[in-house]
């Protein structure tokens, strides 16, 4: 049956049509659809597998990975950046093995477009030693969906199935097979101490040669079933293009548009490969160009003085495929001239940039602009972390973004070495419930001195609101509970869209620190403005426009407040787009020294 999917929704379907028994994620772009959608179709299939929200990529795997040792079909779903954060348990996972299957699903970011690296997790299926499969397009992601769940199966190994972003977002017309509703695996946990429970070294060196066995059985699964059929079809002349994921459309659309004449052969399993067959297939060509995306994982598994890849540095090292990167290599390897025919049109260069910013009545612009109003930017030092307070950058609100949880621990590490300075960590809920934890206990356990503010609009907002352990379930997770359970007072606010109120409580922290001697601690309870059942009724009832008379366009509220509808008009006075404003009024106090904001009916 044929039925347009997103690349995530086709990923889900593939799961329902695997028998999965449990999926488990958190939250990140590109992934962040596939849970969400498993629970959708899960519904409405009235299947009785089990789906849940993570507090972090590590928790999510381990849950996966006992009901795989269970004899249970599982997934794990994450980003290529929550890999590392899982990683840990991946590493020693992939020694060990599995009863049942287990497919992780890490999708990646060519092009930060929403990440802070750029990483491939082929790479790290690599260093983990599990097959990865590499889909083009949504169809082959639900096809490698069930061809993993089966391998993972098979070879009772984890595999690793790794979309990117156009993939993941892309919508296709696929081909999908309804009938195929396995019935979930009945078995449950056999005791094996040996293997469930090796220790180090005898038992784990055990496994390290079991893993290697495996792998070289892979390999030849990888020759006999995905690349050796396609080499049929190979001419064997001139020009051979090794090809993997999303590379592989733009490498078949400029051959075909340019009449070169090479072989494309696209590698499904981009790892491990069966170094030895694909070497020998090489006798027949003069270049052997490699086109992958992000980094030199396929050409770092072969050798041939006929390779051209990033490793030799034919290809680009950094940024997503695109057909002009396809055309550079071709010019840089030498099978076509440079001519100004083959570049194609740069339509980024028409729109105008503008960085991504908070939306218009969100709390977190306010907790920012309180906080470098309150602690002066030449005397403080602004730690923040993942989520959609990391856009107070605009308001230059944030010195310092690494990853999950290192607001905290980064802000400990100053205080030790610029004591000088107060140090003011902001952290969402979810990122301090998924990474924050444990970098607090440390402040507190090290008598660190500075200020956390923890921005609590209980929803994983940046990814799409999924669901925090706070709203499931508040009578039981209270971060403010956590924080006092860890050994210090926590500060609470009530966010209003009052900013003299804000800026208030802002120098209530303050104060506090002046004698602290452990971190000062405050969780201000917000609401996410497009979360609409919470969103309290004031927003959209408070009208503001601009006095003209009263505006000198000073750039205040641009420069520190950046709310999106503020703009000049022709007559250069600053102005409010009625069709963006969320009339929440918080710019009626603090942010306009004129006081030229008011209310709509007092102007
Ligand atoms: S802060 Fe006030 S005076 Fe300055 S540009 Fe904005 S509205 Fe005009
Ligand atoms: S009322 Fe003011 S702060 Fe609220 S959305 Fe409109 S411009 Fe922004």
């Amino acid at each position: 049956m044929k039925q347009i999917l997103m690349g995530n929704e086709a990923i889900a379907l593939g799961l329902i049509h695997s028998g999965v028994d449990m999926v488990s994620g958190y939250p990140g772009t590109p992934s962040s659809e596939i849970l969400g959608n498993f629970q959708k179709f899960r519904d409405k299939n009235s299947l009785e597998a089990y789906a849940q929200w993570s507090t972090n990529e590590k928790v999510g795997f381990e849950v996966a990975y006992a009901g795989a040792i269970s004899g249970k079909r599982t997934c794990a779903t994450m980003k290529q950046v929550g890999l590392n954060v899982a990683s840990d348990a991946l590493m020693s996972a992939s020694y060990i093995g599995l009863k049942g299957a287990m497919l992780l699903v890490s999708c990646d970011d060519p092009g930060f477009y929403s990440s802070q690296t750029e990483q491939d997790s082929r790479s790290f299926a690599k260093f983990a030693k599990i097959p990865v499969f590499d889909p083009a397009t949504p169809q082959e992601a639900y096809d490698m969906v069930k061809l993993g769940m089966k391998l993972s199966h098979d070879f009772e190994t984890i595999v690793m199935l790794r979309p990117v972003m156009r993939v993941s977002h892309a919508r296709e017309i696929c081909d999908v097979d309804e009938s195929l509703h396995v019935k979930a695996n009945e078995g449950g946990f056999e005791r094996n101490i040996p293997r469930w429970g090796a220790v180090p070294p005898a038992g784990r060196f055990r496994q390290g040669l079991e893993q290697i066995e495996r792998l070289e059985a892979l390999k030849m699964w990888n020759w006999d079933h995905l690349i050796k059929p396609k080499t049929h079809a190979l001419k064997g002349e001139n020009i051979l293009c090794l090809t993997s994921g999303t590379g592989d459309g733009y490498v078949k659309e400029a051959i075909e548009e340019l009449e070169i004449n090479a072989d494309i052969l696209k590698l499904d399993m981009p790892y491990p490969l069966p170094k030895e067959k694909l070497e020998a297939l090489f006798e027949n060509y003069n270049k052997i160009i490699i086109f992958e995306e992000s980094y030199p994982c396929i050409e770092e598994q072969l050798s041939s003085p006929k390779l051209y890849g990033k490793l030799t540095k034919h290809l680009h090292l950094i940024d997503e495929f695109s057909k002009d990167k396809v055309l550079d290599a071709l010019v840089k390897t030498g099978v076509m001239k440079a001519t100004s025919a083959y570049k194609s049109e740069k339509y980024t260069e028409e729109l105008p940039k503008r960085p991504p910013n908070m939306c218009p009545g969100c709390p977190h612009r306010d907790v920012h602009f309180a906080i470098t109003k309150v602690f002066k930017k030449k005397k403080s030092i602004y730690t923040s972390d993942i989520g959609c307070y990391t856009l107070g950058l605009n308001q230059a609100a944030i010195d310092t973004i690494l990853c999950m949880g290192a607001s905290i621990s980064m802000a400990s590490g100053f205080s030790i070495s610029d004591p000088d300075k107060t140090v003011i960590a902001t952290i969402g809920d979810s990122t301090f419930l998924h990474s924050g934890v444990a970098p607090l206990i440390n402040a507190i356990y090290q008598n660190h001195r500075f200020v956390l503010v923890i921005l609590d609009n209980s929803t994983t907002a940046m990814t799409g609101r999924q669901t925090t352990p706070e709203r499931s379930n508040p009578a039981q997770i209270d971060i403010k509970r956590i924080v006092e359970g860890c050994g210090v007072h926590c500060h609470e606010y009530v966010y209003e869209p009052h900013l003299e109120r804000t800026v208030d409580f802002i120098k209530s922290l303050q104060e506090a620190y002046k004698n602290a001697t452990a971190p000062v601690v405050a969780v201000i309870r917000e609401f996410c403005v497009l979360d609409k059942e919470n969103v309290p009724s004031y927003v959209g009832s408070i009208a503001v426009e601009i006095d003209a008379d009263k505006c000198v366009a000073c750039d205040a509220c641009l420069t520190n407040y950046k709310c999106p509808p503020l703009h000049y008009n022709e007559a250069g006075k600053m102005e409010i787009d009625p069709f963006l404003c969320a009339e929440c009024g918080s710019c009626l106090e603090v942010i306009c020294p004129t006081g030229a904001f008011v209310k709509k009916e007092e102007a």
